[in-house]
C-alpha cells in the first residue's frame, strides 16, 4: 500500500513545482504587503541580513528624507542627513534584534530641521525554508510620535497644575463636579469625595455675590471664559474673598463639555490691598486722610455738577505753637498732641464732613452741602470754625503734663466753578491772615488777600535787596539799671522803605526767616554792631555799654553759623565781651547741639541772654546745662503782672530761679514806674522799656548816653 502524500512529497518534481507556486505566492504578498506599506500613515522598510535596504515605503523615505533610488538595494541612502537618521534606525534596529524587545524611541531629523520623535517598531520577518541571496529579511515600522508625546506632556502639566497653590474644579457641561484638587479642598473646606457629583453653581450663591451666576453664565455662553472677585463661603461657615477664573472647554461641534473652575484664596492679598490703600490715603499717625484722599475728594466734589451753586467750605486750620511742644517736649509729645487734635476735630463736625491732616501740624475740615446762600454759608462755615477754635484751645493732658495750644483757621467757602487747587490756596491764604491778625483767630478769604498774598512775595525781593540798597538800619534801645544807668542797649532792626518808611521787624523778620534772607540779614547785623561798637569805644560813656543782638532760630542752626560769628567778630577787632547774644527757648530743643555751638562762641567772650521767657517751654534741666548769663522776662508778663496774679506769679517765679541759678535777670517792654517797683522789690534790677527809651537811631542813642551820663 502506498501512501499518496508520502508519495507525493518523494517526488522531487512535484516539490520542486510547489517551491515555485510558493515563492510566487509570497512574491505576491509581499508585493501586497508593500502596496499596503505605501498607504499606511507609518514607515516600513525592510532589510536582508547583510544590512541591505530590501523594501521601503513613501513614508519612511519622507521621514528619513531621501529617495527610494539612494537606499534601496544599498546599505545607506546617498543623502548626508539622511544618512545620520539611517544610522541611527540602523542602530536601534540592532539593538532591538539583540535584545528582542520590539519598541524603542529615538528622534529622526527631518528635511526642515524639525525634531521627529520616532517609535520603531521592529518585526523579524522570519520565512522557514525560504532563504533569499541576502540571507532573512527584517522588517521595521516606525511611528511619528509628536502628537503622542505632546499629548503625554499635557498630561504631565496638567497633573502639576492640579497639584497647585489653585484650588482647580472640573465639572462637566452640567456644571456637575468631576474632579477638584487638593488646593480647592483647602480653600472651601470640602473634599474631592463630598463634592463629586454634586453642582458646583451654589459656590456662587452667596448674596454677596448678587446676580453673579447670570453674569457668569453669560460670559461663559459668549466668550467661553469669566473671572473676577467672588465672595464665598467655607464649609465651617467662614467667608472668604476669592478669585474665580471659569472657562469652558468646548466640544467641536457640541458647545461645552466641561467647565474648569479655579479658584484662589485672596482675603490675605484683600487686606494687603486695604493696608496699603490706607497707608496711601491715610494719615498713619492721625488715622484722618491724608492730602492726597482730600484732594481726591475735593476734586469729586467739585467736579460732582457743573452748577454754580455754593456747595462747602474748606477751613484750613494750623496749630499756633506746635513747635514749641515738638522743641520742647519731643515729637512723642508732638504726636499725642497731633492725635488729640485730629480727635477733636472730628468730633466737632458731621460724620458725613471730611476732617484731613495735610501737613505736619495742618488739618483740613471740608464742609460739605452747606446752604446755597453765600451770606448763611459763610455763617454756618464760621459757627463751625469759631466751635474748632474753641475746642482746640481747651487745655491738653499729655502724658502727664498740661499744654496749652490754639489754632489759627483760614475759611474758604467754594462753588462748583471752582477749582480744587484754588480752594486750598485760597483757604490758606486766609490761614496765615489769621496767623497776622493775632492767633487763635480764623480769617474768611477775600479776593483782596490774593493782592496782599502778591504784596508779601514783593516785599520778599525787595527786602532781599534792602541790604545793598543801605536800606536797614540798626535802632538801640536802652536797658537800665534801678538808677537809670544805662549798662547795656539792645539792637532792633528796621527798615527804612523808599516807599513804605519805617518798617519794624515784626513785620518783615518773619518773612525773612520764611525766605532765608535771615540768615545775610543777620550776619549784616552783626558786622553792623560791632562796627559800632567800635566807633564807640573812643567815647568814655559809650565803651562800657554792652550790645545785645538777637539771634533767630533759623540763623542759630545753620551749621556755618558759630564759624561765621566768631570770623565776623575777631575781623571787627572788638572786645567780644561787649557782645550779647539774645536767643529764644525755641532753640533748647537740640539742647546737646545748642550746648556746643554756645560754648565756643562763649570762649571767645560773648555772653548770652535768654529773650522772651516765660512763653516757651525750656526745663529747668536745659537751662542748667547752657552757659547762659541772662534770662529776660518777656514783655507780655511784664505789662499784665500789675493786674493778674498769674503773671505776678509768673514774674515772681523766673526771678527766683534765675536768682538760684545764678542768672542775671532782666524784664523787657517795662512801661510804667510801677512796674519798675514791683519788679525791683521782687528782685529783678534790669530794665528795658518805654519807660526809659524806646529803640533810637545809633545817632540819637549815643546823643541818649551823653545825656543821660552827665
Ligand atoms: P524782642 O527781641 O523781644 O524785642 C523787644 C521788642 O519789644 C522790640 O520790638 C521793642 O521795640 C519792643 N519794646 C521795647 N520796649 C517796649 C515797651 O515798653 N512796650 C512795648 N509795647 N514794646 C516794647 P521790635 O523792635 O519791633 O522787635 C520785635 C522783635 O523782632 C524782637 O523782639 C526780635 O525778636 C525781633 N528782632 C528785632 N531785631 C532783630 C534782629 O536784628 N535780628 C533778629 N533775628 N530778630 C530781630
Ligand atoms: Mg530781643
Ligand atoms: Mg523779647
Amino acid at each position: 500500500m502506498t501512501i499518496p502524500a508520502i508519495d507525493k512529497a518523494l517526488d522531487f518534481e512535484y516539490c520542486g513545482d510547489i517551491q515555485a507556486s510558493f515563492d510566487q505566492k509570497m512574491a505576491g504578498l509581499e508585493v501586497q504587503i508593500n502596496a499596503l506599506y505605501e498607504l499606511m500613515p507609518f514607515g516600513a522598510y525592510s532589510i536582508a541580513s547583510d544590512g541591505t535596504c530590501v523594501s521601503i515605503n513613501n513614508q519612511a523615505l519622507l521621514w528619513i528624507g531621501c529617495s527610494r533610488e539612494s537606499i534601496l538595494g544599498n546599505k545607506r541612502p546617498a543623502e548626508k542627513a539622511a544618512a545620520a537618521n539611517w544610522r541611527k534606525l540602523m542602530h536601534h534596529a540592532n539593538q532591538l534584534r539583540r535584545g528582542g524587545l520590539e519598541e524603542i524611541e529615538l528622534d529622526l531629523i527631518d528635511a526642515n530641521d524639525q525634531v521627529r520623535p520616532i517609535g520603531l517598531h521592529a518585526k523579524h520577518l522570519e520565512v522557514p525554508g525560504i532563504s533569499t541571496e541576502t540571507g532573512e529579511i527584517d522588517r521595521f515600522v516606525f511611528f511619528d510620535l509628536t502628537e503622542v508625546k505632546r499629548a503625554k506632556e499635557l498630561q504631565r502639566i496638567s497633573a502639576i497644575a492640579f497639584k497647585s497653590q489653585m484650588g482647580i474644579c472640573i465639572a462637566d457641561n452640567h456644571g456637575l463636579v468631576l474632579e477638584t484638587n487638593k488646593a480647592f479642598g483647602r480653600i472651601t473646606g470640602y473634599s474631592s469625595e463630598e463634592l463629586r457629583g454634586k453642582s458646583a453653581a451654589p459656590m456662587l450663591s452667596l448674596e454677596e455675590n448678587g446676580p453673579l451666576a447670570a453674569v457668569i453664565w453669560s460670559a461663559l455662553t459668549s466668550k467661553g471664559l469669566w473671572e473676577g472677585e467672588i465672595r464665598e463661603r467655607r464649609k465651617n461657615g467662614q467667608i472668604f474673598t476669592g478669585w474665580l477664573s471659569i472657562s469652558s472647554i468646548s466640544d467641536k461641534d457640541d458647545g461645552a463639555s466641561h467647565f474648569v473652575i479655579c479658584l484662589y484664596d485672596i482675603t490675605a492679598n484683600k487686606a494687603t490691598q486695604d493696608e496699603i490703600s490706607q497707608l496711601a490715603y491715610f494719615d498713619s499717625l492721625t488715622q484722618l486722610p491724608n492730602r492726597r484722599k482730600l484732594n481726591r475728594r475735593l476734586s469729586e466734589i467739585l467736579s460732582d455738577s457743573p452748577s454754580d451753586d455754593l456747595h462747602g467750605a474748606l477751613l484750613f486750620i494750623d496749630l499756633d505753637n506746635f513747635k514749641s511742644i515738638n522743641d520742647t517736649r519731643g515729637h512723642a509729645s508732638g504726636d499725642l498732641l497731633l492725635i488729640e487734635v485730629g480727635r477733636r476735630l472730628r468730633n466737632a463736625v458731621r460724620g458725613s464732613d471730611i476732617v484731613a491732616r495735610v501737613g505736619g501740624d495742618e488739618f483740613v475740615v471740608l464742609l460739605s452741602a452747606l446752604v446755597a446762600d453765600p451770606v448763611e454759608a459763610t455763617h454756618q462755615a464760621t459757627v463751625v470754625g469759631k466751635e474748632i477754635l474753641a475746642r482746640l484751645a481747651k487745655p491738653y493732658k499729655l502724658d502727664g503734663f498740661i499744654f496749652n495750644c490754639s489754632a489759627s483757621i483760614g475759611i474758604s467757602l467754594f462753588s462748583h466753578a471752582d477749582l480744587e487747587a484754588d480752594v486750598l490756596q485760597q483757604a490758606d491764604m486766609a490761614m496765615y491772615q489769621a496767623k497776622r491778625t493775632g492767633r487763635n483767630s480764623l480769617c474768611i478769604f477775600d479776593p483782596a488777600m490774593k493782592e496782599a498774598v502778591s504784596a508779601y512775595s514783593n516785599l520778599e525781593q525787595e527786602l532781599a535787596q534792602a541790604t545793598q540798597r543801605n536800606e536797614l538800619e540798626l535802632f538801640f534801645q536802652p536797658q537800665c539799671d534801678f538808677d537809670g544807668r544805662i549798662v547795656s542797649a539792645e539792637v532792633l532792626l528796621r527798615w527804612r522803605h523808599p516807599t513804605r518808611g519805617l518798617i519794624g521787624p515784626k513785620d518783615f523778620i518773619t518773612l525773612a526767616e520764611e525766605s532765608g534772607l535771615i540768615l545775610p540779614i543777620g550776619l549784616w547785623v552783626l558786622r553792623e554792631a560791632c562796627k559800632h561798637i567800635k566807633a564807640w569805644d573812643a567815647d568814655a560813656s559809650m565803651k562800657n555799654i554792652q550790645i545785645a543782638i538777637n539771634v533767630s532760630a533759623g540763623q542759630f542752626k545753620q551749621p556755618g553759623f558759630v564759624d561765621e560769628v566768631i570770623h565776623v567778630i575777631v575781623e571787627s577787632g572788638i572786645n567780644p565781651a561787649r557782645i550779647k547774644f539774645e536767643l529764644t527757648e525755641s532753640m533748647m530743643h537740640s539742647i546737646d547741639e545748642t550746648r556746643v555751638k554756645m560754648e565756643k562762641i562763649r570762649e571767645l567772650g560773648v555772653r548770652f541772654s535768654l529773650d522772651d521767657f516765660g512763653t516757651g517751654y525750656s526745663s529747668l534741666s536745659s537751662l542748667i546745662q547752657l552757659p547762659l548769663e541772662q534770662l529776660k522776662i518777656d514783655q507780655s508778663f511784664v505789662s499784665n503782672m500789675l493786674s493778674r496774679p498769674g503773671d505776678q506769679i509768673v514774674v515772681k517765679t523766673i526771678i527766683g530761679m534765675a536768682h538760684s541759678l545764678g542768672l542775671e535777670v532782666i524784664a523787657e517792654g517795662l512801661e510804667t514806674e510801677s512796674q519798675k517797683d514791683f519788679l525791683h522789690l521782687h528782685g529783678c534790677s534790669l530794665y528795658q522799656g518805654y519807660l526809659f527809651s524806646p529803640a533810637l537811631p545809633a545817632d540819637e542813642f549815643f546823643a541818649f548816653v551823653q545825656m543821660r551820663d552827665h
